[in-house]
């Protein structure tokens, strides 16, 4: 049978290796995702205490125990506070803090005052059991739900931290029903050392992959984003809804509506204002719209103040009440610019494809009544 130590030898150094994994990331990435610097600072003192545990009796008490213990704790704080950073939830530093501040007196009372093995055992392993919880409370909670993300990093960490608090729970019991193994067996080749310290270890590995799979997962959704979405506006970008269209009219099966909506007298807002506030126009006018579409009816950056949204399902004469809608909400929502609030309006051009009509002519004749409706005024809806 493996003996303890070597156990807690090789937990040292795969916590080693998963924090030169986890440092190794780009900073641009680091800065980026909230919680990889915690999870990587926390990888490395689990490294140190690990280190320090495996040299018990070889290097003094006060670093084989004492600090090994605080390290070991930290590193389970660092753990959680890396998931408050994570998911951008309140950091609770106070809580941290206080675990730290009692593992610290509970080490040195139960070191230098009395030797208290099963105390040191207890508080430890309620105190990192408890983080962990809380840890795995929030992985499991704040799992993304939207369609397109992966849950499996998130479900694979929670079970894998509630696991670990099954095992800090089972050595509680333990040390509850035989309080004083002697300071000699702590490393004894029992099956009860050799599976706590073994599943432990395990569990610390996996809990760190968790980390890598979780920052991943955040990384690729990022990426999609980025790709998908029009950086100011946030609306799609430009592409995302004419491959939409393209898909929409590929299938053939119901009715496909297009609106091209373009902002009047755009040039002016920015003549007036300043491009920062035309900037500012942009968004407010997307946020606006977004407020009266569904999830499936998407909205997308065509160029410059020029939007198209497709209307999957709509035929002409609902795809030209939605367009009413929007350019009525649109109208009746000024940009409110310090003490005024700035009128803006939208021109829409709607054509619904006929049958075997191109994403080209379907494009090109929602652009004509977009033309229209500037010629005849501008503030207003015209059919393609
Ligand atoms: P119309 O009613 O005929 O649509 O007039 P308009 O002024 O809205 O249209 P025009 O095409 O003459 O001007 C569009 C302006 O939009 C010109 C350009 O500087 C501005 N613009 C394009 N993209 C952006 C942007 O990202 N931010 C800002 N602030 N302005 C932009
Ligand atoms: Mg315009
Ligand atoms: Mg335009």
């Amino acid at each position: 049978m493996i003996d303890p130590r070597s156990i807690i030898f090789i937990l040292a150094a795969l916590s080693l290796l998963m924090s030169v994994v986890l440092f190794a990331m780009p900073a641009s990435i680091r800065d980026r995702i909230g919680g990889a610097r915690h999870w990587s600072m926390a990888m490395l003192l689990l490294a140190g205490a690990s280190l320090l545990f495996a040299l018990r009796d070889i290097i003094p008490d006060l670093l084989s125990i004492t600090i090994a213990n605080i390290a070991s704790l930290t590193s389970v704080a660092m753990i959680y506070a890396g998931s408050r950073a994570f998911f951008d939830l309140r950091p609770r530093n106070g809580v941290l803090a206080a675990a730290v501040i009692i593992t610290c007196l509970t080490m040195i009372a139960c070191t230098y005052f009395v030797d208290l093995f099963a105390m040191r055992v207890v508080i430890f392993s309620a105190l990192s059991g408890a983080l962990l919880f809380l840890y795995g409370l929030d992985v499991s909670r704040r799992r993304p739900r939207q369609s397109g993300r992966a849950a499996f990093p998130y479900l694979f960490t929670s079970v894998t931290v509630f696991f670990d608090v099954l095992i800090s729970c089972l050595r509680i019991v333990n040390a509850i029903r035989m309080p004083d193994p002697g300071s000699s067996d702590f490393f004894a080749p029992t099956l009860i050392n050799v599976l706590y310290y073994s599943t432990h270890s395990l569990l610390a590995f996996c809990i760190s992959v968790g980390f890598i799979l979780m920052l991943n997962e955040r990384l690729h959704a990022m990426l999609e984003h980025q790709l998908s979405h029009d950086p100011l506006t946030n609306a799609y970008a430009r592409t995302i809804v004419i491959e939409m269209t393209q898909r929409a009219l590929a299938s053939g099966r119901s009715p496909v509506s297009l609106l091209l909506l373009d902002i009047d007298h755009f040039k002016q807002v920015n003549d007036d204002l300043g491009h920062q506030a035309g900037d500012a126009v942009l968004k407010h006018v997307v946020n606006t719209l977004a407020d009266s579409l569904r999830p499936d009816e998407p909205l997308g950056r065509y160029g410059g103040e020029e939007f198209i949204l497709l209307l999957r399902g709509a035929a002409e004469a609902q795809a030209l009440r939605v367009a009413e809608r929007l350019r009525e909400r649109v109208a009746g929502t000024p940009y409110p610019h310090g003490e005024t609030a700035r009128p803006i309006t939208l021109s829409i051009g709607c054509a619904t494809a006929t049958s075997g009509e191109t994403l080209e002519q379907l494009l090109h004749r929602a652009d004509a009544a977009l033309y229209r409706a500037k010629r005849a005024g501008r503030n207003q809806v015209a059919q393609g």
